[in-house]
């Protein structure tokens, strides 16, 4: 069956779309701009703005100090609260707190400290560095004792479900990946690999920093220990929003935050001089949160929740799939390659296109195209399809005027010397 081509066809797709009307909640002032970066910055929910300076105004401003006792204190338990229902997670097993770097610190040692005599970690090269740095920090911090078993994929993009399971072993302490791997968007099999990791006594730790508000997570099903993941992506919570954890149930009485702060404290306004651990998921907490950051999210969440995960992960899977007929079409005669699981169970919601000029074609798309992808080396572009705002004509357009960068060589505008941020 061959796809038809035409923008007419976008457009078409975009009237029969029932998440349509949803591009308008979000602040838009250019509308030629075709933003495919949402994977790592989503855009501003119009409400946010609105909801922002609400809060500074009336809050900060007018109630001060006593905004704490009102809604500040318990706000990273209760956006966290409604996080757990975009992840499969019952109550009082998520908070909102740091970056998703240090939650995957305070978990990853946590687990560590629950199994004291195993002195393996499994993870892949897959997995986003600032997580592999982490692990290799944890390693420091307990001695150097623990080794990180790095898998390394098959084909660029995926690691085989049996590869994992073949790597857990009686010596395995943490199993820790990412969900949806953040160059390929290749997604595991996370219920699989959880279970077994349990059977080898095993504890497990995802990174839902590409999945959350993209694909269905089952965290409490899954059966999984441990989990954190990025707001600042899908979830629209604004740039360097905090992140958020998960602690299943069944371990939070034994497991331990390894940085003791006040905010994990029993009973915080004691000013105890000894440390006991907050019951439940709160003893994750460190110190005082980002209270205007931890709010500045929930617009963006609700949205999540109005929604529903369901009908986001359909048309995420319209957009990619049609993304990629469009790639197979148009850019493979043009040297370009796919970088992403083409298996929709295996395919999280951003598409990289391999291209070996890719880092070239990439800055002509930003500079001179009004397009807005992001680059990840050595030759990987990376659309992000943002289900809640993207359109079938961005998709058109995307492919489209990636097609004149290369015709119209474009790419040769450009030095292949790297910028600080890609
Ligand atoms: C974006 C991302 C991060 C970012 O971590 P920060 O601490 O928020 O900078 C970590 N892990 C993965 C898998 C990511 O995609």
């Amino acid at each position: 069956m061959s796809i038809d081509l035409t923008l007419a066809y976008a457009l078409q797709l975009d009237q029969q779309d029932e998440l349509a009307a949803y591009r308008t909640r979000f602040y838009h002032t250019d509308s030629d701009l075709v933003y495919m970066d949402g994977n790592s910055l989503g855009r501003l929910p119009a409400h946010t703005a609105e909801r922002v300076a609400q809060i500074v105004r009336d809050e900060w401003g007018e109630k001060l100090i006593r905004s704490w006792g009102i809604n500040w204190f318990q706000a990273p338990i209760q956006v966290g609260e409604k996080i757990a229902r975009l992840v499969g997670a019952g109550i009082g097993q998520v908070a909102v707190s740091d970056s998703t770097t240090i939650n995957l610190y305070k978990l990853a040692m946590s687990a560590l400290m629950l199994r004291p005599g195993r002195t393996k970690i499994v993870t892949d090269t897959l997995n986003f560095p600032s997580d592999l740095y982490m692990l290799q920090g944890c390693s420091h911090v307990l001695g150097g004792k623990h080794r990180i078993q790095m898998l390394e994929p098959v084909d660029g993009m995926r690691v085989e479900t049996q590869a994992v399971l073949d790597a857990i072993d009686e010596d395995t302490a943490l199993v820790t990946l990412s969900h949806v791997v953040f160059k390929s968007g290749y997604m595991y099999d996370a219920k699989t690999i959880t279970n077994y990791a349990h059977q080898k006594g095993a504890l497990v730790l995802w990174d839902l920093s590409h999945s959350v508000g993209s694909v269905p997570v089952e965290l409490d099903d899954w059966g999984a220990d441990f989990a954190a993941g990025c707001t600042y992506k899908y979830l629209n919570g604004g740039p360097g929003a905090p992140a958020f954890l998960y602690v299943n149930n069944a371990l939070q009485a034994q497991a331990l935050s390894p940085i003791w702060g006040w905010f994990g404290e029993r009973a915080p306004f004691s000013f105890e001089l000894e440390y006991a651990p907050a019951a439940g998921i709160q003893r994750f907490l460190c110190g005082t949160p980002p209270v205007l950051s931890v709010l500045a999210m929930e617009p963006g969440v609700d949205l999540m929740l109005e929604i529903g995960i369901e009908r986001l992960r359909k048309k995420s899977l319209q957009l990619t799939s049609y993304l990629i007929d469009l790639a197979d079409a148009r850019l493979a005669p043009l040297g370009f390659s796919l970088g992403t699981p083409r298996e929709t169970a295996q395919r999280g919601s951003h598409v990289s296109l391999r291209h070996p000029d890719g880092y070239r074609i990439n800055r002509a798309l930003i500079e001179e195209m009004n397009v807005i992808p992001d680059f990840r080396e050595p030759d990987n572009i990376r659309l992000g399809v943002t289900p809640i705002y993207t359109s079938f004509k961005d998709i058109w357009e995307s492919v489209d005027r990636i097609e004149k960068v290369i015709t119209e060589k474009r790419n040769l505008h450009f030095s292949a010397a790297r910028q600080t941020v890609t």
